[in-house]
């Protein structure tokens, strides 16, 4: 079995590829920290995006929602006043209303995506990294706010000073978490924010605890290319938390565990670094910009695994 652990769009277009190329099953393990309620809906961003992309129904451009959804029920919501900064289309409340139904007739969040992926038939399993609740807050000069208002509502605009994963602490991985870390016979950390998506995921204590037991070989690739992200705030966020914004600080975030790491070619003068931190470095094209590259760089990074 291969293992990963996945944020949003980044991990989404890998897994694409992934699952297009891998011979084994796949988990998938998913970041639950930027998960809100609106409206009364229980809506899990990262998980969605995953869902959506895997069963080929998600709008390619933008990299989460449905393609060709419409807006008319927001547009009604915001008649009635309410705020509709968080673009939730037609077809994307559908996901909503059900899920949130099943979690109100006390079926767990890890049932509820195992029933979604199944209905959009998805063969890979898809497991929310914990059936509790955790709330990414990021506190900032105007205080403290939850991470999809700093990512939609104010397009990262805040300078964020500190950030707080509310309920972590006592939040348990979900049934599967552990068992698909310790049978797995590769791991592999998707390209996704080492700060509030993967680092979400690792901080459940038991979860990162299982990485550095685990024997399977675990690789990772840098969401960080020439100092910058390919979309999202992980750099932003990063350089406000003083860390070294590159290939070589997302890899020093996962050292204790990691055994290989995929770094894009315009960043090979970082490979003796990375590998001073006892991480042996594979160094390739890593932007993907269509099928064919995200089906290169899965079929690369699970040979580097070898190694
Ligand atoms: P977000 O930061 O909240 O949007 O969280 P995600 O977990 O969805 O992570 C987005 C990450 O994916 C960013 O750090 C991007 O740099 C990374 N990413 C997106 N597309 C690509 C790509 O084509 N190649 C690589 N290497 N990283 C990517």
């Amino acid at each position: 079995m291969i293992t990963t652990l996945a944020g949003g769009v980044g991990a989404a277009r890998f897994l694409e590829g992934l699952t297009r190329v891998a011979k084994e099953d796949i988990s998938i393990i998913v970041n639950t920290g930027d998960d809100i309620e609106l409206y009364g809906l229980h809506i899990s961003p990262d998980i969605d995006i995953v869902i959506y992309t895997l069963a080929g129904r998600v709008d390619g451009e933008k990299g989460w929602g449905i393609k060709g959804d419409t807006f008319h029920c927001l547009g009604g919501l915001q008649k009635y006043g309410y705020e509709t900064w968080f673009m939730l289309g037609d077809k994307d409340l559908a996901t909503h209303i059900h899920r949130t139904i099943l979690l109100r007739k006390g079926l767990k969040l890890s049932e509820i995506t195992d029933r979604e992926r199944i209905a959009l038939g998805i063969k890979a399993n898809i497991i929310p990294m914990t059936d509790d609740k955790v709330e990414t807050i990021l506190m900032t000069e105007k205080g403290e706010i939850h991470f999809q208002e700093y990512m939609v509502k104010s397009k990262t605009q805040e300078k964020v000073l500190q950030i707080k994963l509310k309920g972590v602490e006592k939040a348990r991985p979900a049934p599967g978490v552990i068992d698909s870390i310790k049978k797995a016979s590769k791991i592999i950390i998707c390209p996704s924010n080492p700060i509030v998506s993967i680092g979400t995921i690792l901080s459940i204590q038991e979860v990162r605890e299982s990485l550095n037991e685990t024997k399977a070989k675990i690789i990772g690739i840098s969401p960080v290319i020439a100092g910058k992200t390919v979309k999202g705030p992980a750099d932003k966020l990063m350089s406000s938390l003083g860390m070294e914004v590159s290939a070589y600080g997302v890899a020093k975030l996962y050292s204790d565990f990691l055994d290989a790491f995929v770094i894009d070619l315009v960043d090979e003068n970082l490979k003796e670094r990375i590998e001073s931190l006892g991480v042996k470095v594979f160094v390739t094209d890593t932007i993907m910009r269509g099928l064919k590259e995200k089906v290169e760089l899965a079929r690369f990074t699970l040979e580097a695994t070898g190694v």
